[in-house]
């Protein structure tokens, strides 16, 4: 309700009177022929095809498509997969299943069979939304996981598909009011770890994230949708706070320099939330000069660490103070943002309203004081409720006083900001997107020519890290191209091994056994300085 606010406000003046389909047309052909009033009263159009809803739109086919699911089955607290890049019916889909009371879990549309399959099973998904482009992907899924609710955008491929345009002529008649558990009901179960996010978390963060000077958009904003939704960054700050505030959204599916600068030129992009390759790319990149940015008033960084040259050489390019936001996942994600106007280079923010924080000594346990780096805690309304089927992890990650260790080291300093300075953890970041190590670690072990191994991120300019393995070699011909080959061969494309792979003697474990990433790590680092 809350995120529908804005919706009904605006449901009766907008009307249906825009044509909803307007496929395959190019962003400019979008712009010359529709006139800036009409342009105005958009809440969602694709950069790529010019594909448009308003704000009744959304609201009236979500609520079809919530009837359609209903009317298929689905139940209270069942779990639906979307399987899809970021398309402007995106949002039809996800509010369609929470109103029907569902649970949605996300997935990256560049999942193989296998990793979304792994995705749909420990979710227990019953329902998976998809395009027709990876309508094969998720039917070989949805076979593995025993799945027989398929829906998909476009033309349905084969038997057991139902397209989406044949749910959303249902005629609502099966749509009925859910009442939630907002604390114990679970809204979204992003992955990889299977995060559950309740209604509280989310609506929670929501609030605290969009006060003024925070990220506050409204009604005149034009805001990229970029960032993908299947992720938390983008799924709360576009999906969520965009929606909600009464702005215009443009959204794509992926980044193509290009199409991306034509984007923010021609629809007047004003707030760009971004990821840092983003950032490196805006603030170095030639192409940049050849198209009119300026209408970006407030662009913001999260998801992975944004270098401080990076942050001046942009600010300094774009005219606007960029700035960094910082959270994850597990904390719904939002926890600290720099705020409007006055953020400094480097700092991840200061914290937002209604949310504790300390950092601990990393033996001790112990609180610090100001200035002194330490594990980052935080504690809200916005931590987790837990991870799926995993109490054993939960319990590690969230102390028995409620306090959520986000496995980052950093500190903050006299006005409160933050600065993030190391990961504990060993999740890999490339380009914002997570890799967990263990994951490649697991697959390697497969290999027959493979005696053991480890993964762990390199530090890289562009990417922030990439993943690596050391490995021990089994057969002696094994090579270096058939170890990234075979990775690549079976799993998606921000987990390939592009930080290369070296063979060693053995893998440093500690007495129980446990592998030394870190160890691997530092070595790694020293390396990279000498270059
Ligand atoms: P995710 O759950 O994918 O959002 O990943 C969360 C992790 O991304 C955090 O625990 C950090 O390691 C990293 N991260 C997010 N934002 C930042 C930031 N502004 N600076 C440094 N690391 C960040």
């Amino acid at each position: 309700d809350y995120v529908f606010e804005y919706f009904d406000k605006y449901a009766d003046r907008e009307a249906v009177e825009l044509a909803m389909n307007k496929i395959n047309r190019r962003t400019n052909d979008i712009m010359a022929k529709s006139s800036t009033k009409n342009f105005r009263r958009f809440s969602m159009v694709d950069a790529a095809s010019g594909r448009c809803y308003t704000y009744a739109q959304i609201r009236g086919l979500a609520r079809k498509f919530a009837s359609a699911l209903t009317r298929r089955g689905l139940q209270k607290g069942d779990t639906v997969a979307v399987y899809s890049p970021n398309i402007p019916e995106y949002p039809i889909v996800f509010f369609g299943i929470i109103i029907a009371g569902g649970t949605i879990t996300t997935c990256n549309p560049l999942y193989t069979p296998k990793e979304l399959s792994h995705q749909l099973h420990l979710a227990e998904a019953k329902h998976i939304f998809t395009v027709n482009l990876f309508a094969e992907k998720a039917k070989e899924a949805a076979f593995l996981s025993k799945i027989s609710n398929i829906y998909v955008l476009g033309s349905p491929t084969g038997d057991g598909i139902t397209s989406f345009q044949e749910l959303l002529a249902d005629d609502g008649s099966y749509l009925k009011e859910v009442k939630f558990d907002v604390r114990e009901d679970v809204a979204v179960l992003p992955f990889s770890s299977g995060v559950m996010l309740t209604h509280y978390n989310i609506v929670s963060n929501l609030s605290q994230a969009t006060v003024k000077g925070f990220f506050y958009v409204n009604e005149d904003d034009v805001m990229l949708a970029l960032l993908p939704w299947f992720h938390i960054y983008g799924m709360v700050t576009i999906l969520f706070a965009g929606l909600r505030s009464g702005t215009k959204i443009v959204s794509m599916a992926r980044f193509e320099p290009k199409i991306f600068l034509e984007t923010i030129q021609n629809y007047k992009i004003t707030v760009a939330p971004i990821v840092p390759p983003i950032a490196v790319f805006l603030s170095k990149h030639p192409l940049v000069n050849s198209f009119d940015i300026s209408s970006l008033k407030d662009v913001i960084s999260a998801a992975a660490p944004l270098g401080k040259d990076t942050q001046y050489a942009l600010t300094a390019r774009l005219g606007v103070n960029v700035r960094q936001g910082y959270g994850m996942t597990e904390l719904s994600p939002v926890v600290s943002i720099s705020i409007l106007g006055n953020s400094m280079a480097g700092s991840a923010g200061v914290l937002v309203p209604h949310t504790k924080a300390k950092t601990v000594d990393i033996e001790t346990g112990k609180a610090l004081p100001c200035g002194k780096s330490g594990e980052l805690c935080f504690k809200g309304p916005q931590v987790m409720k837990g991870y799926l089927k995993n109490k054993a992890a939960t319990d590690r990650t969230i102390d028995t006083d409620g306090w959520l260790h986000t496995g980052d080291i950093g500190y903050f300093d006299k006005e409160g900001d933050f600065f993030i300075v190391d990961r504990l953890k060993e999740l890999i970041k490339y380009k914002g997107f997570q890799v967990p190590p263990a994951e490649l670690e697991e697959l390697l072990l497969t290999h027959p020519k493979i005696a053991d191994v480890a993964v762990i991120g390199i530090p890289d300019i562009d990417a922030g890290e990439l993943p690596k393995a050391f490995v021990v070699k089994r057969a002696n011909d094994v090579t270096e191209e058939e170890v990234i080959a075979f990775v690549a061969s079976e799993v998606s494309p921000h987990k390939k091994l592009r930080g290369g792979v070296e063979f060693i003697e053995s893998i440093p474990k500690s007495a129980s056994g446990k592998i030394l990433r870190r160890q691997l790590k530092a070595q790694e680092i020293e390396k990279y300085k000498k270059v």
